[in-house]
């Protein structure tokens, strides 16, 4: 069976913490936690206690306008917040302050649509702004643990929560969607997708329009992908035995790399929405969304148009470079150095993004400003270096921070194909070697032995071509 056939249909839950704001959504404790002293930024509000009074955070407001915006979602002018009533330790409110509610509450945008590459379009459903809960963590696996540790430092930071139809036909449709989410957020500047638990994504899958599963608690889009692989064959397999697929929750173990039962549809909770009484209902003014719009910057998708129109390169190279705005800001700035923009974007997306890569570092933290990347390619249009000794030459500069002439002037890496300097390399070696000078009079195939001492003199940077010409030109000169 392919996987049309199977009439796939998945629909994505993400949520994506705003990183870049300093303060929590309805609180000014710092939203700083990774890797911190657990429950230290904690406030009254955030924990909930009584008498407490929610303040909401204006910017975490106006990214939310942004990537409605980007994600081509109306905003609703007037809009509340509710209460999502549940008792569970990572709420120490015992509700959520969120947006949606299922009796009909308004969400902050709805009805969007992104374009992937094939020119399909992913309806979005609605955005909402919400708080984060706690972090939980267990000693090894969940159901091995002994204890549940809570990390409140977590609780209210704030998440945009958004809601796609089922319009994926693939797990790995989705995690090409999830991929242009990142970079969309990213190039708002509203978070970053690199920090752990930054976008979470839940997913929901139903095969040949039957029953729809819903997984939970995938950490990164990698785990998406493969959470949903693995329930679609999970379905494969029940539909072949002719036994009805569950509606229920399911819960993802990256760990074992299994789907497992969380909650049927029976044991599915009733939240009690009901609109938040501490925050008052919020008005977007006209004058306000039209200023996100005006300042709003340059998505990916635009960007990667822009490079393929305005320097002539590669869409794929386009592709790449405008995924992450650091990329293309450094394209940019060694096209106004270096005349030739395509050979500039074939190095940086096929050696400089893998070289940073390799060693987990980013463009920032890498000493090779455009003038030293600029510079090699300099010296490889001029036929100085070759093109294995440029990408030695660039692994030196993105390590030591030195510029590439320096480094190649150090390692003596400058090609030689003058004739004249590779005539006195032979002569030297003719004279100290006249044993093997005779041998390659008699038989052709010993004249390598003399390319190779040759090209070991010159430490391999002497043409072989030249050398062999030169070679020959003495033996048969006597
Ligand atoms: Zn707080
Ligand atoms: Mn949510």
């Amino acid at each position: 069976m392919s996987e049309n056939d199977l009439g796939i249909k998945i629909g994505l839950e993400i949520h994506v913490q705003l990183t870049h704001l300093k303060t929590k959504l309805f609180c000014g404790c710092s939203t700083d936690f990774r890797g911190k002293e657990p429950n230290t930024n904690l406030c009254p509000i955030c924990m909930g206690l009584p008498g407490s009074l929610p303040v909401l955070n204006e910017q975490a407001v106006k990214d939310a306008v942004a990537l409605s915006f980007a994600l081509n979602t109306q905003v609703q002018s007037k809009m509340l917040f509710f209460r999502k009533n549940y008792y569970y330790p990572d709420m120490p409110k015992n509700f959520q302050i969120t947006q949606y509610d299922k009796a009909g509450g308004v969400p902050f945008s709805v009805n969007g649509k992104v374009k992937m590459e094939n020119s399909k379009e992913i309806r979005i459903t609605r955005l909402q702004l919400e708080e984060d809960p706690a972090r939980l963590s267990y000693e090894g696996t969940i159901d091995a643990s002994t204890a549940t540790f809570v990390d409140y430092n977590r609780a209210g930071i704030s998440l945009i929560e958004i809601v796609t139809e089922p319009d994926f036909g693939s797990p790995k449709e989705a995690r090409i969607f999830l991929d242009k989410l990142r970079s969309i957020v990213e190039s708002l500047g509203i978070s970053d997708g690199a920090l752990e638990g930054s976008m979470r994504c839940d997913a929901n899958i139903s095969l040949k329009g039957g029953i729809r599963v819903e997984i939970k608690n995938i950490s990164s889009f990698k785990e998406a992908e493969r959470a949903l692989n693995f329930e679609i064959s999970r379905q494969k397999s029940l539909i072949a035995k002719e036994i009805k697929v569950k509606r229920e929750t399911r819960h993802w173990d990256e760990v074992r790399r299994i789907t497992v039962s969380l909650r049927t549809k029976e044991e599915e909770q009733d939240y009690r929405y009901f609109p938040e009484p501490d925050l008052v209902p919020i008005t977007l003014p006209p004058e306000l969304l039209d200023k996100i719009k005006l300042d709003m910057p340059e998505l990916p998708e635009n960007l990667k148009d822009r490079l393929v129109a305005q320097y002539r390169i590669s869409i794929a190279n386009a592709k790449i470079l405008a995924e992450n705005k650091e990329y293309a800001k450094y394209f940019e700035q060694c096209g106004k150095i270096y005349h030739d923009a395509n050979e500039i974007s074939n190095w940086v997306v096929g050696d400089l993004i893998p070289s940073l890569a390799k060693r987990n570092i980013s463009l920032q933290t890498a000493k090779i400003p455009p003038e030293s990347f600029c510079g090699l390619l300099k010296l490889l249009d001029t036929g100085q270096i070759n093109r294995s000794t440029a990408k030695t030459v660039l692994d030196e500069a993105i390590d030591s921070g030195k510029a590439p002439d320096a480094i190649v002037r150090q390692m003596g890496a400058t090609k030689i194909t003058d004739e004249t300097t590779i005539l006195q390399i032979v002569n030297k070696i003719f004279e100290e070697k006249p044993t093997a000078v005779q041998a390659a009079i008699k038989d052709p195939n010993a004249i390598n032995y003399l390319v190779g001492l040759t090209m070991k003199a010159t430490k391999g940077q002497a043409d072989p071509k030249v050398i062999n010409q030169v070679i020959r030109m003495k033996l048969e000169a006597g």
